[in-house]
């Protein structure tokens, strides 16, 4: 059975695809320098400082994203076999990672049949083994049968039961990975109203008749209760509960921030205390998969990193990107190659119209086309900001490379344009006042370019849209309108 809205752009689709993946793993990340925390007050400010019990890097992703790319990797692959992601599981185990849950290392320290071993564990200790640390990694499970509600509650149980056979942790995966699906293809434009708890039914009629009563009612307490109501978070049924809690409790702003709501959850769910990581990577599952990639703010995606299975290499938000595009589409890369290619430059310069070279600065930032790249790499830019789907060889690795998924396509694919407009503008500011040497591009530098400019010049340097986007045209070539109309939605930064 599929089951998707039609309505919903491609475009759109992938943004909360991937957005499941990137927006779990900042979470974790985010969550990582406090874990085990008591709760902090409503103002604090939270980052992904790094610290915390294991000593993480700012931006590293901790256990619990190293284990979900044990299962990206496997259905990026465009399989979907259990005992792959269980041999992933025992790679990863015996590299001895930094931090692993207790009822994880208990299974996994054994030999023998994952599934056999987690469920004798359940067997002989009903009351211990119903921890977090499966419903933590669900969130690529979704992304294996798009439109197909009934076989990811399969999979989401099965992979559960690897390790965490108690049915309670087998119930929670189902309902969240179906609700990450049911999300993807339902959820409406991000300046309508959505229900996550609703959502987050949706599953039920996937659970066992006689668990469902008891599922709906854990769903109704947490709906818009505050995540702190939770605190025994290191159980699935707290953990989840606080995870709903923070999404359907923290307001979604007004007009074009409606995304920001991603941001604000994952950090009032930081901010809730205990396992910090997990809850946010729970919670940022399910905010990715309504809000879109394009909704995790750029300088938490810039420092994010980790490892899989292995503890090399190290894996970047690029990584996660182009691994689930690849698992939502049964592991197989677009009609050009991407992601995956080398290099999506030569495409470029073979389209029917190619990128003519165009090149401008604006106070001392570069911006330009799929032509002026390698000049700009030459002449020793140390950011690269690309506008455009990008191959894994056109930017060297020792410059600093993020990917934003801004669509010259029109308004219904990029559905936090001005929010995203305004967070490339910062993201550009920061790494200009940082002292790095900064490029911005897209392929022809026709739309999306001048538009990213015009909005870094109304943000950061005082212009009205009119003169914003007069000069960036000027220097590069006027956008079209969808484009121009966000533009004009760009506010000065407050500071
Ligand atoms: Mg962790």
């Amino acid at each position: 059975m599929s089951d998707v809205n039609p309505t919903i752009s491609d475009r759109v689709v992938s943004d909360r695809h991937v957005g499941a993946v990137l927006a779990a793993a900042a979470g974790d990340a985010l969550g990582a320098g406090y874990e085990f925390g008591p709760p902090l007050p409503a103002d604090e400010p939270v980052h992904p400082r790094g610290g915390g019990s294991f000593n993480w890097a700012p931006g590293e992703w901790t256990d619990d994203t190293q284990m979900a790319a044990c299962i990206l990797s496997v259905l990026a692959d465009g399989s979907t076999d259990i005992d792959s992601i269980a041999a992933n599981f025992r790679t990863w185990y015996q590299h001895g990672p930094a931090d692993v849950g207790i009822q994880t290392s208990t299974v996994l320290s054994q030999a023998g049949d994952l599934r056999s071993i987690a469920a004798e564990h359940a067997r002989a200790h009903p009351s211990h083994s119903a921890g977090n640390g499966s419903l933590m990694r669900t969130a690529p499970v979704a992304l294996a049968a798009p439109g197909q509600p009934d076989v990811i509650a399969q999979l989401a149980a099965e992979i559960s039961a690897l390790t965490h056979a108690d049915l309670s942790c087998q119930d929670a995966c189902v309902l969240w990975s179906v609700a990450i699906d049911h999300q993807v293809h339902h959820a409406p434009r991000s300046d309508q109203p959505w229900s996550f708890a609703d959502a987050v039914r949706v599953g039920l009629e996937y659970l066992p008749a006689d668990r469902r009563d008891e599922w709906a009612v854990l769903i109704h307490r947490a709906d818009g209760a505050s995540p702190r109501e939770f605190p025994k978070n290191g159980w699935v049924v707290h953990a989840f509960q606080a995870a709903l809690a923070a999404a359907t409790s923290t307001p979604v702003p007004p007009g074009p921030d409606a995304g920001r709501h991603l941001q604000l959850t994952l950090e009032h769910a930081v901010r809730a205390g205990g396992d910090t990581d997990t809850v946010a990577a729970i919670t940022g599952a399910l905010l990715g998969s309504r809000w879109g990639a394009t909704a995790v703010p750029a300088a938490w995606q810039r420092i994010l990193h980790g490892h899989a299975a292995d503890p090399t290499p190290v894996l970047t938000a690029i990584d996660l990107d182009s691994q689930a595009r690849l698992a939502a589409n049964g592991g197989r890369p677009d009609p050009n190659g991407w992601p995956g290619r080398p290099s999506m430059v030569d495409h470029y310069r073979q389209l029917p119209r190619p990128p003519q070279g165009r090149d401008a600065e604006f106070h001392g930032v570069r911006f330009g086309d799929t032509v002026t790249l390698d000049a700009a790499i030459a002449d020793g830019a140390q950011t690269v900001v690309s506008l455009c789907r990008m191959g894994t060889d056109d930017v060297p690795s020792h410059v600093e490379h993020h990917v934003v998924g801004l669509h010259d396509t029109g308004h219904s694919d990029n559905p936090n344009l001005t929010l995203l407009l305004e967070d490339v503008a910062d993201h550009i500011q920061d790494a200009h006042l940082s002292g790095r040497s900064t490029y911005v591009h897209c392929v022809a530098a026709e739309n999306r370019t001048p538009s990213v400019a015009a909005a870094w010049l109304i943000r950061h340097h005082g212009y009205d849209a009119d003169n914003a986007l007069a000069v960036a045209g000027r220097g590069l070539n006027p956008p079209q309108s969808f484009l121009v109309d966000g533009v004009r939605s760009v506010r000065p930064a407050e500071d």
